[in-house]
């Protein structure tokens, strides 16, 4: 297992309680870096010989190199906090680029669908290609985008484990204003109803993976994903994902890592 100590150059005495992470993945990564940014000695405890977790990259014969996980980006400012926080300039470190198209769809009756970035250019492209309406395209996504921001400070920014968070004024606005914004039933239900064409309901159903959900039993609410990709905006590690990671090796000079091979 390899083991990987981040500190900041601060008397040792100075330094809060030690704090343990285990795994080397992003998660583990962003928690490393705000623990030791509060003074905490961190110790990163992985047991691939390597950092990034899920976000790890195959080659193939030639020069053929593969996203083994991820393969887009939805908000990189997150990422950039991270550098921020260390008083770093993200751009110095890690940069990536808006996609344009986010991504193309294909269908097994032949239809193919380009999602264009804008949202009035892609609900234009559904009507081309599926006859849907683009004011129905264009009408669903304004409701993600206004279920997006009723909760994303609640259930995105804050603690789903401590009960202040269930006690503040955010949530009960964001819970009053779920009905009114047709998130009732499972989220194949939410996108059944606002589309007659199978592919189009297939298309949303599809971002149900975010979180590894069957858009049959995930509630409603998740018909909020979309806005990440269309109203946000999709990106793209320059680099491949694998320059997230390798970003957080190189982590500013004035940190100091450290790594030691340790059995299972
Ligand atoms: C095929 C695929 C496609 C995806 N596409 C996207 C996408 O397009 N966009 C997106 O945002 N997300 C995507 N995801 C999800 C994203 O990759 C994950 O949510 C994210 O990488 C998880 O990070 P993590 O740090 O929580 O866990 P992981 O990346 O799983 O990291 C956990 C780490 O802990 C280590 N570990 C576990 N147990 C121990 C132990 N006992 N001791 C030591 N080390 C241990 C593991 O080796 C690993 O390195 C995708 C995932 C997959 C698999």
């Amino acid at each position: 297992m390899k083991q990987t100590s981040i500190k900041k150059r601060t008397s040792a005495s100075s330094l809060k309680q030690p704090a343990a992470i285990i795994g080397a993945g992003i998660a583990g990564i962003a928690t490393a870096v705000r623990l030791a940014l509060k003074g905490h000695a961190v110790t990163v405890f992985e047991a691939q010989e390597s950092f990034g977790g899920k976000m790890y990259q195959f080659e193939l014969p030639g020069a053929y190199r593969f996203d083994a996980g991820p393969s887009l980006f939805t908000l990189p400012q997150l990422v950039d906090d991270l550098f921020r926080l260390a008083g770093r300039d993200p751009q110095d470190h890690f940069r990536y680029e808006r996609l344009d198209p986010i991504t193309h769809y294909f269908f097994a009756d032949g239809t193919r669908l380009k999602a264009w970035a804008d949202e009035e250019r892609f609900a234009a492209e559904v009507e081309e290609k599926m006859g849907v309406p683009a004011a129905d395209v264009l009408s669903f996504l304004r409701r993600s985008a206004s279920a997006y921001e009723a909760t994303e400070s609640t259930f995105l920014h804050k603690s789903l484990h401590k009960a202040a968070t269930y006690l503040s004024p955010e949530v009960l606005r964001a819970v009053a204003a779920l009905p009114g914004l047709g998130l009732t039933g499972t989220m194949h239900q939410r996108h059944a109803k606002a589309f007659n064409d199978p592919r189009l309901v297939q298309l949303f159903d599809r971002f149900a993976t975010y979180n590894g959900s069957d858009p049959y039993q995930a509630p409603a609410t998740l018909s909020l994903i979309p806005h990440l990709e269309h109203g946000i905006g999709a990106f793209y590690p320059v680099g491949a994902f694998i320059a997230l990671p390798k970003a957080s090796w190189g982590w500013p000079k004035s940190w100091e890592w450290s790594f030691a091979t340790m059995s299972p």
